[in-house]
């Protein structure tokens, strides 16, 4: 099937409220092309230098996602387009956001990246540690940042009640923190492999790649 079916596909089948981000990481901006003239408008990066290049090349009306680590040194080439960035993991991160999003004159969209896998590999903060920068007068005063939501990978596993059971552990604690009164509507989680669960487990937002462009050569 054509990039657009694949897509077209995916939105059928998910309910009106979850969002797609369109995964175009390793992929060229020619095949980014095809999916925005699909009609889709949101999409998802997880390299820096990527992100700008093809944010350089492409129609300006996209709507740019960052999705993997985000180192402070980088922050500065994105902060004066960037949508939204999954991938918030420290408050010195988040400082330097907030710094480079003033100095652009613009308030930057963020999810806390949460740690639920059993993996070693990946980013992200506990549920201690987020609760605790989501209550910091630190974040009150960092005017030009939005938390917005929460984002977590599951562990890569055929064990389907695992990676479920990680997904719901992430919708219990962004529901506890709703009953706080955090203002969080976003809670991003699921991939190709694993976002029907995703959603069951009251995702609504998608980030897929491999299921819309193919396999994607390791990189
Ligand atoms: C690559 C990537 C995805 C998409 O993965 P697919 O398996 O290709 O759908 C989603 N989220 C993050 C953070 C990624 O790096």
């Amino acid at each position: 099937m054509s990039i657009s079916e694949n897509i077209e596909k995916i939105k059928s089948e998910i309910p009106s409220q979850v969002k797609l981000v369109v995964v175009t990481k390793t992929h060229p901006a020619e095949k980014v092309l095809e999916a925005y003239n699909a009609g889709d408008k949101i999409f998802g990066e997880n390299r820096v230098q990527e992100l700008v290049s093809k944010h350089e090349q492409l129609p300006k009306d996209i709507e740019w996602h960052l999705i993997g680590h985000l180192q402070t040194n980088k922050v500065k080439m994105i902060a004066a387009f960037i949508s939204l960035i999954h991938s918030v993991d420290s408050t010195k991160l988040l400082k330097e956001i907030n710094k480079c999003a003033e100095k652009e004159n613009r308030v930057i969209d963020c999810l806390l990246q949460i740690y639920i896998a059993k993996e070693e590999t990946k980013f992200g903060l506990s549920f201690e540690e987020a609760e605790e920068i989501l209550q910091s007068e630190e974040l009150k005063q960092m005017k030009n940042i939005h938390v917005i939501g929460l984002m977590g990978m599951a562990t890569l596993t055929d064990n389907e009640q695992q990676i479920r059971s990680e997904f719901k552990s992430l919708n219990d604690f962004f529901l506890k923190l709703q009953t706080l009164n955090f203002k969080l509507q976003t809670l991003s989680m699921g991939m190709s492999s694993d976002y029907k669960i995703a959603i069951e487990e009251g995702s609504n937002l998608i980030r897929v790649g491999s299921l819309i462009f193919g396999e994607r050569q390791n990189k």
